[in-house]
């Protein structure tokens, strides 16, 4: 198995069960979180025989970079996996730090509308390892370190909830990467029973929730995960997840001309989400070749919010990026299958 799948605490009874002493996790998790070494032999403070054995019982490998597109504030990879899979991950530069876009699945199965992801049904789950070495890689090739990580490159995150609470177990780690768990972000489309599982979670992590659209009838059209999962389950597993944890949730919502970008839609999605600790985030959607839809007019945005705002529903816009360099969801992939 790959090295990085590992958290700290299964590393040390990995020692441990090998009559070693369990702070040689730690030494481990150091070489390869904070001095960054590639092979078990750069490990200097452990003796021979363990690396040795390091060597025989793990794999130290990493993805391979397919292309990258590089905008001024956003830089796009296509991977390959080790199986000949391809995944996407999107670094982008804000002003309060760089945060990386990580997919958690090859392909996906939701099946939404607008998404290109989904163009490509989903393949596999990816390992936790695929996940960190996403992270690790972009952070070598642009000689950079990342303070952010959002969950929401290909895949849904909690159709693959083992392998992501273990990613961001090893993230998170303070004698790894030590990424804080309130600058990660889980974003779900809305997978109920999973959101109940991880409102027992006890880390920091932030909840946000692909929402785009007021009612049942809209949402199920762009959605077909609502047919599964109705509003009235989501919000009440949200709102259960609010009590539980005391976190603020976010709900996404992307703007699509003529279809949820209406004033009766902003006034119904105030009244939906009216006294829920949540904040809005309207995204004006990155448009595709592959779908009918078209991003709302800048006026039409800021009408939305100006009716969200005057009902006292906390809300944003999200800066655009790499609108430029195909960056939504999946189009890296998607495009570099068709050119094929
Ligand atoms: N499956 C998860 C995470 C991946 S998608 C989820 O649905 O939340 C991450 C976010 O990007 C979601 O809110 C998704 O709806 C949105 N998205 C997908 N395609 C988009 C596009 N073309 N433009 C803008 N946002 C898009």
């Amino acid at each position: 198995m790959n090295i990085y799948d590992y958290t700290l605490s299964e590393l040390k009874e990995y020692f441990k069960s090998n009559n070693e002493k369990e702070f040689k996790a730690i030494q481990l998790y150091e070489w390869l979180y904070k001095k960054r070494v590639n092979n078990f032999k750069e490990m200097t403070n452990i003796k021979k025989e363990i690396i040795k054995k390091l060597e025989q019982d793990f794999e130290i490998t990493k993805l391979n970079i397919i292309t990258k597109q590089i905008d001024t504030d956003v830089c796009k990879y296509l991977f390959k996996l080790k199986d000949g899979n391809k995944i996407e991950a999107v670094l982008m530069k804000h002003d309060y730090g760089n945060s990386l876009c990580v997919s958690t699945q090859v392909g996906c199965n939701m099946s939404c509308a607008f998404c290109e992801s989904g163009r490509l049904k989903k393949v596999r789950n990816l390992n936790s390892y695929e996940m960190v070495l996403q992270i690790l890689q972009v952070e070598e090739d642009l000689n950079i370190r990342i303070s952010h990580i959002v969950l929401m490159g290909i895949g849904e995150p909690f159709d693959n909830y083992e392998n992501v609470i273990k990613f961001i177990d090893i993230i998170n780690d303070p004698k790894g990467i030590d990424i804080g768990a309130r600058h990660i972000t889980v974003s779900t489309s809305g997978l109920v029973n999973k959101i109940e599982e991880f409102a027992n979670n006890p880390k920091q992590v932030n909840l946000a929730i692909s929402l785009h659209a007021p009612n049942n009838e809209l949402r199920s059209k762009l959605m077909p995960v609502n047919k599964a999962y109705p509003i009235e389950k989501l919000i009440t597993a949200v709102k259960e997840y609010i009590r539980k944890t005391n976190r603020r949730v976010t709900f996404e919502y992307i703007m699509l001309k003529d279809i949820n970008d209406t004033e009766k839609c902003a006034q119904e999605l105030a009244q939906l989400l009216k006294g829920i600790n949540c904040y809005v985030n309207l995204i004006p959607y990155n448009e595709t070749s592959h779908t009918k839809y078209k991003k709302s007019e800048k006026n039409q945005i800021m009408r939305f919010y100006d009716i969200l705002k005057k009902n006292n529903i906390n809300v944003t816009i999200r800066k655009e990026f790499g609108s430029k360099v195909n960056a939504a969801c999946g189009q890296l992939r998607s495009n570099y299958e068709e050119v094929k």
